[in-house]
């Protein structure tokens, strides 16, 4: 009998998508247990949510302050003592999940399969390598746990009308005393989170300026959007890092996905190859963008996104 653990993310608040996302590649492992845990601190919305998650057998919760705030030092000796049992140990491979999983990797004494796009058989599996211009097939060892981070933007999430019973567990795992929170900074506002959202508008060194990066705040608060940048753009200081997108940055899969100002390098559609609909504004008509955007505009982004703003209700 084979058993999958998957390590809930969420805020505090809420459960982030990516955990739905990541039950259904363990879905595919045909796994006989699939459990969730949701380590936090007074949690029960967020341990109510991943149990309506389809195909949970059950919801393991630990409930205690230290986990108020996510930090992989101190989640990670928790995990690693719940994966007693469990043939497979999984986590998003967002900032959360590639934060957490290697050390609960390395707790147990193995290694971490990253960024896993599909399961092949159980301890066979594809991830991209050289910015996703390939695919390596990797197969894990028998009889160790297999620790792994899945690639969510390759799957979508799990269904929502599931109802796995709710466990309280206690782990008495030492807690290292090395790590403590002391804040959380978030620079994106009420904006959607850029690896959830289903509307990403993306700035390159095209916008120019921090100042400039305003008008694109504007139409994505119109929207419901989330706001990306390219590395060009996060160089110049226009906007913090936490907004790159692509190979060095966040790799996300929105429905659909606009780039203004942005060449379209490799490093940078490595981020964005999942996403649903491409549309890409340059004033460049030969910009490499256009041969992978599903619709071009040539034209000046400081010409069309106040267009699309008066045309949203400006
Ligand atoms: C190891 C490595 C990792 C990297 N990782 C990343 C990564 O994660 N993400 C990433 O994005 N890049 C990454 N890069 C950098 C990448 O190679 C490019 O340099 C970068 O993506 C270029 O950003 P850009 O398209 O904004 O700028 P540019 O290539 O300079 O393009 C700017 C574009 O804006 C257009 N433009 C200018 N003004 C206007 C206007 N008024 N209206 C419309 N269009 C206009 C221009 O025609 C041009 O096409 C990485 C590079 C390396 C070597």
């Amino acid at each position: 009998m084979s058993k999958a653990l998957i390590v809930a993310e969420h805020d505090g608040s809420n459960l982030n998508p990516s955990t739905a996302k990541t039950v259904t590649c363990a879905l595919s492992l045909h796994a006989d247990e699939l459990d969730i845990v949701v380590l936090g601190n007074a949690c029960e919305a967020i341990a109510a949510a991943a149990a309506g998650i389809k195909g949970v057998a059950r919801v393991l919760v630990v409930d205690r302050t230290e986990n108020g705030a996510p930090l992989a030092a101190i989640l990670a000796p928790q995990v690693a003592q719940l994966a007693d049992g469990y043939d497979y140990v999984f986590g998003p491979s967002t900032t959360f999940g590639k934060d957490l999983m290697p050390r609960v990797a390395a707790l147990l004494g193995v290694g971490q399969i990253s960024d896993i796009m599909s399961v092949e058989d159980p301890h066979t599996f594809k991830r991209p390598i050289y910015a996703g211009n390939a695919i390596v097939t990797v197969e894990a060892p028998a009889g160790t746990p297999v620790v792994a981070t899945v690639r969510v933007a390759s799957y979508p999430a799990a269904a929502a009308d599931g109802a796995a019973p709710v466990e309280n567990v206690t782990v008495d795992a030492e807690l290292p005393a090395h790590t403590r929170f002391i804040e959380l900074q978030s620079g994106g506002g009420d904006r959607p989170d850029l690896q959830v959202a289903n509307i990403v508008l993306s700035g390159g060194r095209g916008v120019g300026s921090a100042e400039n990066f305003d008008i694109l705040f504007r139409l994505a608060d119109k929207l419901g959007a989330g706001v990306g940048a390219s590395r060009a753009a996060v160089d110049a200081g226009y906007v913090p890092n936490d907004m790159q997108v692509g190979q060095t940055g966040k790799i996300i899969s929105p429905d659909l996905y606009v780039a203004f100002g942005i060449s379209g390098a490799i490093q940078h559609l490595t981020g964005i190859k999942d996403a649903g609909t491409i549309v890409a504004v340059n004033k460049d008509p030969e910009a490499p963008i256009f041969e992978v955007a599903d619709i071009g505009l040539v034209g000046d982004l400081f010409e069309v996104i106040p267009e699309l703003d008066r045309q949203l209700g400006g």
